[in-house]
């Protein structure tokens, strides 16, 4: 459960959440296999050495562990 601060207005709660969701796309772990570079990105993304053979895992996903 997320808590929610009790003095948010409903549009500063929407905005809240939005801001969550944000940082949620901005959560994507990437793993090139080429080169094995590592990175965060908010999508999916080719790696700077031109590779698109690229994993990417958001990490939500992550196993325990
Ligand atoms: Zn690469």
């Amino acid at each position: 459960m997320s808590e929610i601060p009790p003095q948010f207005t409903p549009l500063e709660l929407h905005d809240w959440q939005q801001s969550l969701e944000e940082a949620a796309r901005h959560n994507i772990f990437c793993h090139c296999r080429e080169c094995e570079r590592e990175w965060i990105a908010s999508n999916p993304e080719a790696c700077v050495c031109g590779s698109k053979r690229v994993e990417s895992i958001a990490y939500w996903q992550f196993p325990d562990g």
